[in-house]
């Protein structure tokens, strides 16, 4: 493992779209520009606490490339955001728009901060300020912030409310779509909160299409409870998959037949985590890795897939519903042992497919039926989908090579018409 960890996550990132590029002979030039980032914004700002202190936090925002639109991703509050890592999530966000087909390019932010030890008043001042920090390097046309790790529709209700506040009277209403993920109330959409589970559901479906698997019945392991983790495991046992075990920061849980992911919500939302739920077996972080299912579903941070633990995965698929968690040598493991991959910029983009309804909505001053997001993110998941497996086709390569190809032809074809200024 310590070997895995000497190459720096963007290192990783860059990796990735290198091997498919080679596939397709992609010009020098592209290469060149996408292995780095536009811009990185780095703000040092301070923000008084309750008991008056005052603390300098480190905030980030990463912009990758805007060849195809607006800037585009999520903002992650997490002791481990570091440079590195919000560079590589940027790049990944460039593919991941490249490859869904909408109109966006990639970035990526956050602060090194871990909210859990900050009142809510305490985070609203840290949110607004880093937002007064960001200024006009963020805006419904440039650069468009969402949830991701560590932030939620509040989070995204205070930026937009921030945002609002340092613009003209006269343009505050048309600024709304300056984030996505805002409530419902802030001119959020229906289908925002869940859309990452529901798009990794779809991606399960369709792999299901492929291969002639039963939905019903298929199990399922989950590494990560949070937004992604807990949506995707109430929707996929709705849907009739038996969730085995589910792993968080607090713990392991299993159970034979399935676990009961509404009682776990709600256990969860009221102790903070699965460990200690009642009515399942506890279990240790690598036995998770080593459970016996159809399925394995990592929905937490990086790098976790590693090697060793590829090895001991007893599963047919692995969708990635994190960004990035699958190390270069688990990755290797796994094509070594014929374990089908669908990779996180395929596999997650159902959240920003549904951000990109949300901007749309916002421009339109419309709000689409819960019915109407589902179905239209479901068909451009579902071509996503098909494109990968064409081209995995083509190209005898894997998944991954083949999303990364698919995404590039697109950013190709837009810089061969444009150019490269001046
Ligand atoms: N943070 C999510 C991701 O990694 C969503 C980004 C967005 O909606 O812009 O894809």
């Amino acid at each position: 493992m310590s070997e895995e960890r000497q190459r720096s996550l963007h290192q990783v990132a860059v990796e990735q779209f290198q091997r498919a590029a080679d596939i397709i002979d992609l010009k020098p030039q592209y290469r060149e520009i996408l292995s780095h980032p536009k811009n990185e914004i780095i703000v040092n700002f301070p923000v008084k606490l309750d008991d008056r202190s005052t603390k300098v936090f480190t905030g980030y925002r990463i912009q990758h490339n805007n060849i195809l639109g607006p800037f585009k991703g999520g903002l992650r509050f997490h002791p481990q955001v570091d440079l590195d890592e919000v560079r590589a999530l940027a790049a990944w966000m460039t593919f991941k728009t490249a490859l869904a087909g909408i109109p966006f390019g990639g970035a990526k932010g956050g602060i090194t901060i871990d909210p859990s030890q900050y009142s809510e008043e305490e985070m609203a001042r840290v949110v607004r300020r880093f937002t007064h920090a960001l200024g006009g390097n963020i805006g419904p046309e440039h650069d468009i912030p969402a949830p991701d790790m560590g932030t939620n529709s509040q989070t995204m209700d205070w930026v937009m409310d921030t945002y609002a506040n340092i613009t003209p009277p006269g343009a505050r209403q048309s600024v709304k779509g300056v984030v996505t993920g805002k409530s419902l109330a802030c001119g959020g959409s229906l289908g925002r909160e869940e859309a990452t589970g529901q798009g990794v559901l779809y991606a399960l479906r369709h792999w299901c299409g492929e291969t002639s698997a039963r939905l019903e019945g298929l199990k399922v392991t989950v590494q990560g409870f949070g937004n992604v983790g807990s949506h995707f495991a109430e929707l996929a046992a709705d849907a009739g998959c038996h969730i085995v075990a589910v792993a968080d920061h607090t713990g392991t849980v299993r159970a034979d037949g399935g676990l009961d992911i509404h009682k776990l919500r709600s256990w969860v939302a009221d102790t903070g985590g699965v460990g200690g739920f009642p009515a399942a077996d506890e279990i240790t972080t690598e036995e998770l890795f080593s459970e016996e299912a159809d399925v394995f579903v990592p929905a937490a941070l990086e790098n976790q897939l590693t090697a060793i633990r590829a090895r001991s995965l007893k599963v047919r698929l692995v969708i990635e519903a994190a960004n990035g968690p699958t190390t270069p040598h688990g990755e290797a493991v796994l094509a070594d042992r014929g374990i089908e991959v669908i990779p996180d910029i395929l596999a997650n983009s159902g959240g920003v497919v549904v951000s990109y309804f949300e901007w749309l909505q916002n421009k339109t001053s419309m709000a689409w039926s819960l019915t109407d997001v589902d179905e239209r993110l479901r068909s451009i998941v579902w071509a996503a989908h098909d494109e990968v497996v064409v081209t995995a086709a083509q190209h005898q390569c894997s998944r991954r090579d083949a999303a990364y190809i698919v995404a590039l032809n697109r950013l190709a074809d837009a810089y061969n018409r444009r150019g490269i200024f001046p």
